[in-house]
């Protein structure tokens, strides 16, 4: 209930996918109170640890930047300077560099966080304005695989099903994913389901038995890299099991024949060799989803995060093809979103490879269609696709790329092999950061800061896991200087003299990218922020004239977005590129998330709360391996490769298998030692569809320190 002397304001939980409502309450001082929004489709009132503690992270301010700095050379201090000579030094800057070495050598490096406003000035200004693709963002990091799985299958990327489709199944398949922490009011809506009907089947399957396992009827521990295998295995019993549904085959999809005979090359008992789940475990599987009236699919990192997760995708997707389990209520694929806004930004096509509204960069007459939209002129938008995330801090170290523009991301932290990162901001010509954090360790490397307006201090809109659009509000004031982040590109780009960015307010913003996405598979020209207030939430397409909630499932017509209208079975190879152990590095590590920490932790870090429950950075390790080390629990450990070594203590754990090693992602650099940090380790390889790195396999040795 509303306290005395406060405001309430609805708002959304800015932290994973699974987008909650929030109730916020703001006091006659300004200070924030959270709550979880009663009768908010997503949550209910519901909120996890890192929601309920989200007020902490807006009233404390004491590590916050409140005004521009600069440098006008490496060797020489920041100082804090006013917006307007940051904006124009960084405007000469880029003009020069881009007038020296042309539009490639300057690029964006966005965040999932970002709001899908921010997205949509960010992607106009470097396509449509500066004339390259550079705009990559931490969405690569997280969902890039599912995008490419979704339109290799679907045809678009377009996650088919809602939340309260699971409420309706009868058999849900989590693979590679531990919602039970990462998305966890999410994971309380399959329990409730579960407790609800105790005949509806869990099915997990990961290397590691998380928390999610608790309610799982079978838990199939793969070996890490196996999950083709295991889903073929599966899909093979499927045949066998007589459980296609060839009716749907026939009239609604493509590619089954070349899939049966790719998931016929291998038995089943040699299936469950390679992935150390015993075959009973995988009929079992495969006999619940045969029996299913209605099956789904989840999945997230444990996929995605691969040198073959668009394979990864794919060979689950399949599972619901080849069982017509799709389109249907309680049925088809469910990715799981990391961030909060990362299919906001894909909405807006913030990749690399990407343009508004899910159109193809590749194809002339869709550049064509932005560009008139955008009013720049014919041939504006290159061709050619950007560099992907990893790429971007190569091109700097190998100086092909001279500027880099951070926009709410800690890349010295989350990105892959994380040293690279660090050769690449070292050589860079000049680099900007735009932060809310004075702690954010590309600070160091930066010559421009820009203070960015953080949750709650700014408007917008963010699109959760299931394609639902949320309104978020500005309720106080940011501080010091620190202005919203779409500002701040709409300033820049004004600077250098491009027309089409004096947007009156973030409603504007949201109105052309809404005006963009008509006639698309994703339309949502019917929406503006007097339908969002009004609607709370909203699930695309909702197109020009539409009424109520949006659209909960996709494909209900069977109609897919591919050119044949078919869903496509793609047959994929089940072979694993990841990195090889040697005798050197003998160990497979594995890296996620904790239950209470978020990414890098700028904003978590701050709560003494979410810091009870793990406080520093550990290394789990089999209770076995640990003895034949001579590692105890507690001890200092020191896990390395060639491309970096970190020293934590040990966590002793039978939850994984033996031969395997797990780190959090979430700390990097503390008091100047980067001995914690996990990325360190991880390897720059990535899948050649998607370029997501492969942060859930690098080869390590492990020992006593
Ligand atoms: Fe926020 Fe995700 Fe927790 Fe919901 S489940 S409160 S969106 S972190």
């Amino acid at each position: 209930s509303l306290k005395p002397g406060c405001t309430e304001h609805k708002s959304t939980c800015c932290y994973c996918g699974v987008g909650c409502g929030v109730s916020v309450q703001k006091d006659a001082l300004g200070r924030l109170l959270v709550e979880g929004e009663m009768g908010h489709p997503v949550n209910d009132g519901q909120l996890c640890s890192k929601g309920m503690n989200l007020h902490y992270t807006v009233n404390d301010v004491s590590d916050r930047l409140h005004y521009p700095l600069m440098r006008y050379a490496k060797n020489q201090p920041r100082i804090r300077v006013s917006w307007e000579s940051a904006m124009q030094r960084t405007a000469a800057v880029f003009k020069s560099l881009i007038a020296q070495y042309g539009p490639e050598s300057v690029a964006f490096y966005a965040s999932g966080q970002c709001l899908t406003e921010e997205y949509y000035v960010i992607n106009k200004l470097i396509k449509g304005f500066i004339g390259s693709n550079n705009i990559d963002t931490n969405s690569r990091l997280c969902m890039s695989s599912a995008v490419v799985g979704y339109k290799m299958s679907l045809g678009e990327d377009s996650v088919p099903v809602s939340y309260a489709d699971i409420d309706l199944a009868d058999v849900i398949l989590v693979a590679g994913a531990n919602p039970a922490w990462c998305h966890p009011i999410l994971w309380r809506r399959v329990e409730a389901a579960k407790a609800r009907n105790p005949d509806l089947k869990i099915i997990v399957s990961d290397p590691r038995k998380t928390q999610t396992c608790a309610i799982a009827d079978v838990h199939l521990q793969v070996n890490p890299g196996t999950d083709i295998v295991l889903h073929h295995a599966i899909g093979r019993l499927l045949i066998e099991m007589d459980a296609v549904d060839h009716t749907f085959i026939r009239d609604h999809a493509e590619g089954y024949e070349a899939y049966r005979t790719s998931v016929l090359l291998r038995s089943v008992e040699e299936s469950a060799l390679i992935c150390g789940v015993s075959l009973a475990k995988i009929t079992q599987a495969a006999s619940y989803i045969a029996g299913a009236k209605s099956y789904m699919s989840m999945w997230t990192m444990g996929l995605n995060q691969s040198a073959v997760g668009v394979n990864k995708n794919l060979s689950l997707i399949n599972l619901n093809l080849i069982t017509g389990q799709i389109g249907r209520p309680g049925a088809g694929p469910l990715s799981l979103t990391g961030q909060p806004n990362a299919m906001g930004g894909r909405e807006v096509g913030g990749l690399s490879n990407l343009l508004p509204a899910h159109r193809d960069l590749l194809n002339p007459a869709h550049r064509a269609e932005v560009e008139q939209f955008w009013g720049v002129p014919a041939g504006s938008i290159a061709a050619k696709p950007g560099l992907s995330a990893t790429e971007m801090f190569q091109a700097l170290d190998d100086g092909t790329l001279k500027a880099v523009w951070i926009i709410c991301t800690n890349p010295l932290t989350s990105m892959p092999n994380v040293r690279q990162v660090e050769a690449g901001l070292k050589k860079a010509k000049f680099v900007v950061v735009q932060e809310i954090s004075n702690k954010a360790e590309t600070l160091e490397y930066a010559d421009v800061v820009f203070p960015a307006a953080a949750w709650a201090e700014k408007e917008g809109t963010m699109t959760n896991a299931e394609r639902r659009i949320s309104h978020l509000p500005k309720i106080v004031n940011a501080p010091g200087e620190a202005l919203p982040d779409a500002e701040i590109i709409c300033r820049f780009a004004q600077e250098m003299g491009y027309q089409g960015f004096d947007f009156e307010n973030a409603s504007a913003i949201y109105s052309e990218h809404a005006q963009l996405t008509a006639g698309t598979h994703i339309d949502v020209s019917g929406l503006n922020y007097a339908t969002l207030t009004k609607n709370r939430t909203v699930q695309w397409p909702y197109p020009a004239g539409s009424t109520g909630a949006g659209t909960s499932r996709l494909f209900t017509n069977r109609v897919f977005y591919t050119p044949s209208g078919k869903a496509q079975i793609q047959s994929v190879s089940d072979e694993n590129t990841s990195e090889k152990c040697s005798e050197e590095f003998p160990f497979i590590l594995n890296t996620g998330r904790i239950r209470d920490q978020w990414h890098t932790m700028s904003k978590t870090g701050k709560v003494n709360k979410l810091k009870q429950h793990m406080g520093e950075s550990f290394v789990e390790v089999h209770p076995d391996d640990a003895a034949f080390l001579r590692i105890q629990e507690g001890s200092l450990v020191e896990v390395k490769n060639q491309r970096g070594c970190v020293r934590v203590k040990a966590k002793l754990s039978d939850d994984l298998k033996r031969g395997c090693v797990f780190m959090p992602m979430h700390w990097g650099k503390i008091a100047g030692r980067d001995d914690n940090r996990v990325n360190n380790l991880t390897s720059s390889l990535v899948d050649p569809k998607s370029k997501e790195p492969d942060f859930k396999f690098a080869a390590v040795s492990v020992q006593a320190f």
